[in-house]
């Protein structure tokens, strides 16, 4: 390992050597979880005519001083085009929401206001009620033509596709998704189907990394197990990097005679940024790079593997792809005091109480997957002199996916 470095700076290495993904054209019906990558401006005035907000009748309003009887002359469903009154007063159109309103009348009263005379005759109630502009929703009354609505690097989701479905925007050009490969290393591990030796245990990490880059809206196309041996490593991975954006190895990173991930990704020729963070868990996490792909090393025990991944992989992940910066951070109480240490930050699993506290579910060690599975994330703990945080001090949440 190189000198170690605080968790700040690591971040701040990362996000200062990340690749760039390039933009497609994305049809609206497949944009969902997607990152924009333009700006969608109004095509039209919004709305782009004088829309009736209920239905009843429209009206001009002037016409209430000459009687509160009104003749329907015409009828003006949504979809049809513009029709007037004409001329003669207390005339009306009768006229449903969404269609547009007649451009001599200036007032739409609703059904539940009026009361029939006969077939072709309304009056109204309470006719000092109706006012000129009431029930209508003017031209351009929302945003002009030309507005910007969606600024480029917005999250898509249902109320961004309405917008661009609104202006006619067919495809958006949205981030492309990267390609991500996830790799496994170590003699020991065995697929989850087989019968593992007394010396063996089933492999986890590559499918829990799987699975929390999916519900982070990630996917990754590929999966590799790596056995322990330089000159397979340097092989499979020379491969992985050159078609692969991002790389998310676990195990083999650290100070073990047959952790060769290091110095096989050193003689690829990708430069490392740094390798080994003031953390516990996770502390041989290191970050290699070249101008096409990322190389993020996790060590292999599941608590590291898992801090790792939610506090640098995916958000580095999210930030090349042009993601929003999150919204503001959920922040959390302690709930009792805990031990923390005065030269390393610790990241403390916690359980979330009632109230926004926080209860620390510290693993025994970072394997124990049991245990993390109690808690519903974590915090991260700066080092501190007094190797300790009081009940009630303040923390930002991370939460597993
Ligand atoms: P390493 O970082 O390779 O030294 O591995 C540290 C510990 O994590 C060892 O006990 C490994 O057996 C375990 N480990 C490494 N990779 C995995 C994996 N994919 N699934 C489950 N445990 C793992
Ligand atoms: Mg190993």
């Amino acid at each position: 390992m190189k000198p170690l470095i605080s968790p700040t700076a690591a971040r701040q290495l990362i996000d200062a050597h990340l690749p760039t993904i390039p933009a497609i054209s994305c049809p609206l019906d497949k944009c969902a979880g997607r990152i924009l990558r333009e700006a969608v401006t109004a095509d039209r005035p919004l709305p782009p005519f004088d829309r009736s907000m209920m239905d009843g009748y429209a009206i001009r309003a002037a016409d209430i001083a000459d009687g509160d009887t009104f003749t329907i002359v015409a009828q003006a469903p949504a979809g049809t085009p513009a029709i007037e009154l004409g001329s003669t007063s207390q005339t009306c159109v009768e006229i449903m929401t969404g269609a547009v309103v007649p451009a001599d009348a200036d007032c739409v009263v609703p059904y539940e206001v009026t009361e029939p005379i006969d077939e072709q005759t309304i009056r109204l109630l309470n006719p000092s009620d109706h006012t000129t502009g009431n029930c209508i929703h003017p031209l351009g009354s929302d945003h002009p033509s030309g507005k910007i609505l969606l600024a480029p690097n917005t999250a898509i989701g249902g109320r961004e596709i309405a917008i661009a479905a609104t202006c006619g925007s067919a495809q958006l050009q949205v981030t492309k998704m990267p390609t991500i490969a996830i790799v496994s290393t170590g003699d020991e591990l065995v697929d989850v189907a087989a019968t593992p030796e007394a010396h063996q245990i089933r492999r986890s990490n590559d499918l829990s990394i799987e699975t929390a880059l999916a519900n982070a809206q990630l996917s990754a196309q590929n999966r590799t197990h790596l056995p322990d041996d330089a000159a397979i490593s340097k092989t499979k991975l020379a491969e992985l990097i050159e078609h692969n954006t991002f790389l998310i190895i676990s195990g083999g990173i650290s100070m073990g005679k047959k952790d060769y991930i290091p110095e096989t990704l050193d003689e690829l020729g990708l430069q490392n940024h740094f390798h080994g963070v003031l953390q516990k868990p996770g502390k041989p996490f290191g970050y290699w790079s070249n101008a096409n792909c990322a190389v993020f090393t996790l060590p292999g025990n599941p608590l590291s593997t898992l801090v790792a991944l939610h506090h640098y992989v995916i958000p580095a992940i999210q930030q090349a792809m042009g993601a929003p910066e999150r919204s503001a951070p959920r922040t959390v109480q302690l709930a009792e005091p805990v031990k923390a240490r005065d030269d390393i930050t610790t990241f403390l699993p916690i359980k979330l109480g009632t109230n926004n506290t926080a209860h620390s579910t510290p693993a025994q060690n970072s394997g124990d997957l049991v245990r993390i599975l109690q808690s519903d994330g974590y915090i991260e703990l700066p080092p501190t002199a007094a190797k300790t945080y009081a009940k009630g001090e303040t923390f930002e949440f991370h939460p597993w996916y």
